[in-house]
């Protein structure tokens, strides 16, 4: 990989995407970061998101798209709503947003381009536990092909987590050297409980499950 490159990185504030921040810092020259807000259930994800990238040293973005969620019904952005548990046999559970990622990336690239930047990095992982489509791997390919045409630019998508488990994700961190960071800074809980979480949201027990499965392996 080319290190005397430039990426930005799609930052939530969350596990994936702040392992990602330091994937990306570890492998890029400079590092910018931007956080989407779509009016999800925990608003100050964006102040967790801001002080990573503060402590992290790299230039933090916030862009309001808060118009994805009056496109469609979800729970994570309609508080009436309850949270799916698990996903529905033949269809996807109510936190999918339709659309999410491919808004996401849309932006992304607008913005790296208007920075000269050719590298976007996201923490989709089509390991997720739902399988939301637009995390998977034959999405984002498409998509950056869709991206390149649109502004016939050479946008390379990386997606460090995509073939990772939520354990092997905190042996990453573990790797990169930011596993405390990880722990305890940032917020993947749907009820905006920061670090450990809620305990007991779709994506707290995800989170959870993972982290207790890396820490029984580093025992054997
Ligand atoms: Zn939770």
């Amino acid at each position: 990989m080319e290190t005397n490159e430039s990426a930005l990185v799609l930052h939530s504030g969350g596990q994936d995407s702040t392992t990602c921040l330091f994937w990306a810092l570890k492998n890029f020259k400079e590092v910018r970061t931007l956080c989407i807000t779509y009016g999800q259930r925990h608003a100050h994800e964006v102040e967790v998101a801001q002080k990573i990238a503060k402590n992290a040293g790299v230039s933090f973005q916030v862009l309001d798209a808060s118009i994805i969620s009056l496109l469609s019904d979800n729970s994570l952005t309609n508080h009436g709503l309850i949270m799916d548990q698990e996903k529905p046999e033949n269809s996807y559970p109510n936190t999918f947003v339709p659309g999410r990622n491919l808004f996401f990336l849309t932006f992304a690239a607008v913005i790296a381009r208007s920075h000269g930047i050719k590298n976007i990095v996201t923490g989709v992982s089509q390991a997720d536990y739902s399988g939301y489509p637009d995390c998977r791997d034959t999405f984002i390919r498409s998509a950056n092909v869709t991206l390149n045409l649109a502004m016939d630019e050479q946008f390379i998508i990386h997606t460090p987590l995509m073939w990772l488990s939520k354990a092997e994700t905190w042996a990453l961190a573990d790797e990169l050297g930011v596993f405390d960071i990880v722990r305890n800074d940032t917020l993947t809980c749907y009820n905006g409980v920061i670090a450990g979480g809620c305990g007991h949201c779709p994506a707290c027990k995800l989170r959870n499950d993972g982290l207790k499965e890396y820490l029984n392996r580093q025992r054997l």
